[in-house]
């Protein structure tokens, strides 16, 4: 099972700051032999610039979102075959800004992940209760409709080359995090859900964490049995946060 850590850049940096987070990045994320992937994701304007400062090196790059048709008259959208022509290797759908803000469904979310399937991009599917939700107890059916509504139609052989973000909306940007017992409580739920589609999905589909993941509270969560690394945000754009969260991931030891 490999172990993945990515940042989110979200709507933030500008081409010189990217390309600035970039080159210190190279200076600081670890180099060597790892078992950790390494993933950013930048704004679409400078994608194509990080994929050529990043190439050859440990640092993939992933998209925050593309559109689910194959191309046409769709003024502004980002289709997955761009994407892949720019060498990106990942790309985030059913993050929960985009389902806030946008109204993006899981169905829509499904069709975008057909489509990046198709275009060899590995999806990052995100999922994750808000806060009345977790109150009120339902965040296990919450995130099991999540998952059946946005993978429910994949075969096992595309199902296994897609990564899944669990991210409490409640946790994400807010400073607060889930505990370590309930990022594994909901991994494991994720985890026996993948097993429904064969022993191969559930040993092969890394379960990342997002929501306020920081140097001070990744050994906790990453160390969690059934946690496969992080989806990060706002530490993503401070350079020695994300190394040192690289760095963490590197020395926990999965049973
Ligand atoms: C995210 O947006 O995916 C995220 C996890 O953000 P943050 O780490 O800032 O909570």
């Amino acid at each position: 099972m490999r172990t993945i850590v990515a940042g989110n850049w979200k709507m933030h940096t500008d081409a010189s700051g990217s390309r600035a987070l970039v080159e210190h990045l190279h200076e600081v994320v670890p180099r060597g032999a790892s078992n950790v992937e390494v993933v950013v994701a930048p704004p679409f304007p400078f994608l194509a610039q990080v994929a050529e400062q990043t190439r050859g090196t440990r640092i993939k790059v992933a998209a925050q979102n593309c559109h689910a048709a194959e191309q046409g008259a769709f003024t502004g959208e980002v289709s997955a075959g761009m994407l892949a022509s720019i060498g990106a290797t990942y790309c985030l759908v059913g993050h929960s800004e985009r389902r806030q803000y946008f109204g993006e469904t899981d169905a829509l979310v499904a069709k975008k992940i057909m489509t990046l399937l198709k275009h060899g991009i590995i999806p990052i599917y995100c999922c994750g209760e808000n806060l009345t939700e977790r109150e009120s107890d339902r965040h296990f059916d919450v995130v099991a409709d999540q998952m059946k509504g946005a993978l429910g139609e994949l075969d096992s052989v595309s199902l296994e080359r897609v990564v899944i973000a669990y991210e409490p909306v409640w946790a994400i940007g807010t400073g607060l995090t889930a505990s370590a017992a309930q990022a594994q409580d909901m991994h494991a739920h994720i985890r026996s859900m993948l097993r429904t589609h064969g022993d191969v999905v559930a040993a092969t589909v890394p379960i990342l964490y997002g929501g306020s993941c920081k140097p001070d509270n990744a050994a906790a969560i990453f160390s969690c049995p059934d946690v496969n690394g992080g989806l990060i945000g706002g530490a993503a754009l401070v350079a020695e946060q994300f190394a040192e969260l690289i760095r963490i991931a590197e020395r926990v030891k999965h049973p």
